[in-house]
């Protein structure tokens, strides 16, 4: 399998290169530094760029099934019969998990991870990970307000915490540890939250701040590849952010193990509310952004809303009934157990709402304000602050200060009034969009062979048909956003899989999971723990837990010696 992309505009910051014209060598699904007598594909005048990298988006599991049953209505959108090449699909916030894949695709997508992976849930949501094409694949297992993290913190016992969180990974093939609103999930179990960093967690004698920093202090000690990533207490709740800003201090008590962040704020935008009320509710992204700037241990995703209609679905219960109580719309809860209790409910942001408006501008503001692109990473939490589809418009956005402008006239005045988005006039360049939609997220995971161009890497690669040269995206963003709706050519793992916008070739990329090595004496301490929390209070077997290599598409797992004893 021999490739040569022609001629292209190549923006690969990670390797220095913005914009030279150049060939992109494949063969065997790698890039080469050179191939002869391969096919050519002639890429003049189009940008061309590293596969995108999707690092947070529910995409697959308990919740995103739960939404599907629950908005049968979301059902009637993007319907399409089966090609000779794709399967039938339909759905728009809550998508079949083979318009999933495509879709992501067709935008120049090819690795996604799915956003919480509660471990009792894990087996399922491998099978729809199996089922979902064209990416490769991971998930990030949720720790928060599992029983036994919760127990091992409280007691002191780090070393078993470590050897559990470990085994977990491995059990669950999860690639990163997860905490969202820990220990307010499990006080959801009692009819209670948390509403701060300090409050005590029902039966178990720890606090949010505990849990949060505990975690950070396992993924160190494991050397994991990805950071811990967190959805911090109080998500959507006006006034967050001072505890957004306290949650950030944290990182300050955690020796990193190596130079790079030790927390990812994950959809910042949830998380940057100011006001007292509703009716003054108004954006701190500056404050949040400010964090950001001044400390090389953090990096964030934005959550951006889009106008429209979706389903919100988290691990977050609490949050989730919260939300509902508000709108009055239908919603869901589920209890996992020992580990986690998500909601779903659906939602409209609308351009006539003064809080939604707001949101609108602070996704904007937090990618705006962080100097470093390197530190942010586009996502809107699909589906909750809008389905993925939407990423294009985000992206115009983002470049484009007079595309920002309009929309913001036609807010609410709220949205004006009480965020400082239309005094903003930095304009992303396309190197920067290449950062914060893919090379920042392959950066934050730890995937060394993704997110670049250089040689080793994936042969994964997005070309857009549009000219770099001669577009001025600060006034095209209309060709802008089409041009990233659709790619002229994905590329996958060395094969062409879409060209203009139509996948012509399906194929089912890998799953990558995280094997972090600890010593063989603890570990079997520990599992003598897990074997009698399963007797006492799982409802299944401990042998029916684990997930095994049959469920995942071609796994890879990522080993690490974590150096625990
Ligand atoms: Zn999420």
């Amino acid at each position: 399998m021999k490739l040569v992309l022609k001629n292209g505009y190549v923006y690969d910051p990670a390797n220095g290169v913005n914009g030279e014209k150049m060939d992109i060598f494949i063969e065997n699904g790698k890039i080469v530094e050179e191939v002869s007598g391969a096919k050519e594909i002639d890429c003049s005048g189009m940008l061309v760029m590293p596969g995108g990298v999707e690092i947070h988006s529910h995409i697959a599991g308990g919740k995103v099934n739960t939404a599907r049953l629950m908005r049968p209505e979301d059902h009637l959108r993007n319907v399409a019969p089966r090609t000779s090449v794709t399967r039938s699909v339909c759905g728009y916030s809550t998508p079949s998990t083979f318009l999933t894949g495509y879709a992501y695709s067709k935008m120049g997508y090819t690795t996604a991870f799915t956003a919480a992976l509660p471990p009792l849930m894990a087996r399922h949501t491998h099978e729809e990970l199996h089922d979902i094409p064209m990416l490769d694949k991971g998930a990030l297992t949720v720790m928060g307000n599992n029983w036994l993290i919760m127990h091992y913190l409280s007691e002191g016992r780090i070393e078993h915490a470590c050897a559990y969180a470990a085994w977990l990974l491995r059990a669950t093939r999860g690639y990163a540890i997860k905490a969202v609103n820990p220990g307010g999930s499990e006080a959801w179990g009692w009819g209670r939250d948390v509403r701060s960093l300090d409050d005590r967690v029902p039966h178990f004698d720890i606090t949010p701040r505990e849990i949060i920093r505990g975690l950070m202090e396992i993924n160190e000690r494991l050397s994991l590849p990805h950071s811990v990533h967190l959805h911090p207490n109080n998500l959507g709740r006006v006034g967050n952010f001072t505890t957004t800003l306290e949650t950030l201090e944290l990182t300050r008590d955690v020796k990193p193990s190596r130079e790079r962040q030790v927390l990812q704020l994950t959809h910042a935008q949830f998380h940057s509310y100011g006001g007292d009320s509703w009716r003054n509710f108004s954006s701190e992204a500056e404050s949040i952004a400010k964090a950001v700037n001044s400390s090389d241990r953090l990096v964030l995703d934005m959550g951006q809303v889009v106008f429209g209609d979706t389903t919100t679905m988290t691990a977050d219960g609490p949050m989730e009934y919260y939300l509902s109580s508000l709108t009055g719309l239908k919603w869901a809860n589920k209890d996992i157990e020992l580990e986690t209790a998500p909601g779903v409910t659906p939602f409209v942001y609308s351009e006539k709402s003064p809080v939604s408006g707001v949101q609108w501008a602070i996704g904007l503001e937090l990618a705006l304000l962080v100097e470093s692109p390197e530190k942010v990473m586009l996502t809107t939490d699909h589906p909750n602050g809008a389905p993925f589809f939407t990423y294009p418009k985000i992206i115009a956005w983002l470049m484009s200060a007079k595309s920002r402008e309009e929309v913001l006239e036609r807010l609410h005045r709220a949205a004006q009034k009480n965020t400082v988005l239309g005094s903003i006039d930095r304009e992303y360049g396309w190197s920067e969009i290449c950062w914060v939609t893919r090379t920042a997220q392959a950066r934050s995971l730890g995937l060394e062979s993704k997110g670049h161009l250089g040689v080793g890497a994936d042969a994964d690669v997005a070309v857009y048909r549009i000219n770099p040269e001669s577009t001025d995206p600060a006034r095209e963003y209309e060709a802008v956003e089409r041009a990233f709706s659709a790619t002229a050519l994905t590329v996958k793992g060395g094969e062409v899989v879409v060209r203009d916008g139509e996948v012509v070739k399906v194929v089912s990329g890998k799953t990558l999971y995280v094997d972090a090595g600890v010593g063989e004496e603890l570990e079997r301490e520990v599992l003598k723990d897990v074997d009698y929390y399963f007797k006492r209070f799982y409802t299944v077997n401990l042998a029916n837990y684990p997930v095994q290599e049959v469920y995942l598409t071609s796994p890879e797992a990522v080993k690490v010696d974590s150096g625990v004893r």
